[in-house]
């Protein structure tokens, strides 16, 4: 008897597809049928109707806790794949996106910038709704391995971006003789068991050429990253001048 139990489970396991799962946001947990739901919202801004959606499928379907990731998401952990349609439904309903996992482009993390710190140069939000919405820069893109953006309004980069695939600063200098404001620009970092810091690409880039930079570097490395090499390891082994040559073309 418990042979046949055994096999049924096995073969309902079989059955679920748990990587387009994880890409639509359901992470399968250490309990056993347990997942977690992850979501997102742009640069980390929800709303209280957002907050109290997440709050109410936390109460029904989880254990009525939720979990900030630091990629300023939340999720709800402890739920179950008998509930995900449902969860999926009340979550579409309440106007919040799924997060992802995997190799994918993740959410993209975003400081207030110059929409309430004092110390920001750019608007950190405009920048990534239009790399999002306008370039199509957007999670849960599928590329070779797992590729984090990290937005700061100013060099403090509280976002971290010298350690992601790419972290956008707003930066102030002297360009052409005259105060400047723009964008800098960090490639080709990581956080991880084998941590690395960007190149950065020393110019105060505007924002139109800062956006069609990032297309690049995203493009390129779909098109020639191997499965599972992340950024800073491709650009290590294709040489950082043989790199940058690749994307650099009108820009810097
Ligand atoms: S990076 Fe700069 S603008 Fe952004 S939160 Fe930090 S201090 Fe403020």
């Amino acid at each position: 008897m418990n042979g046949i139990i055994k096999g049924l489970k096995m073969s309902y396991e079989k059955n679920i597809d748990y990587d387009d799962l994880k890409k639509g946001g359901f992470l399968r947990a250490k309990q056993e049928n347990g997942f977690t739901l992850r979501t997102r919202k742009l640069a980390g801004n929800y709303t209280a109707n957002q907050l109290r959606c997440l709050a109410e499928i936390a109460d029904e379907f989880g254990q009525g806790i939720v979990h900030l990731t630091v990629r300023q998401g939340i999720e709800v952990p402890f739920v179950e794949y008998k509930d995900i349609e449902n969860i999926k439904s009340k979550v579409q309903e309440g106007d919040v996106d799924f997060g992802t996992s995997g190799p994918r482009l993740r959410a993209t993390t975003c400081c207030p910038g110059n929409s309430w710190c004092k110390r920001g140069l750019i608007n950190t939000l405009d920048f990534a709704q239009k790399l999002e919405k306008e370039r199509g820069v957007s999670c849960p893109l599928r590329l070779p391995q797992k590729f984090k953006i990290a937005i700061s309004g100013c060099p403090n980069m509280c976002t971290r971006g010298q350690v992601s695939e790419i972290g956008v600063f707003g930066r102030a200098g002297i360009h052409q003789k005259k105060s400047k404001i723009g964008y800098g620009i960090y490639v080709g970092g990581c956080g991880g068991r084998n941590p690395r810091v960007g190149i950065k690409i020393d110019k105060i880039f505007d924002e139109e050429e800062v956006l069609t930079l990032i297309e690049r570097i995203v493009d390129f490395y779909n098109k020639c990253g191997k499965p599972k090499q992340r950024l800073g390891a491709m650009i290590e082994e294709l040489g950082e001048e043989n790199f940058l040559s690749k994307i650099r073309e009108g820009l810097f």
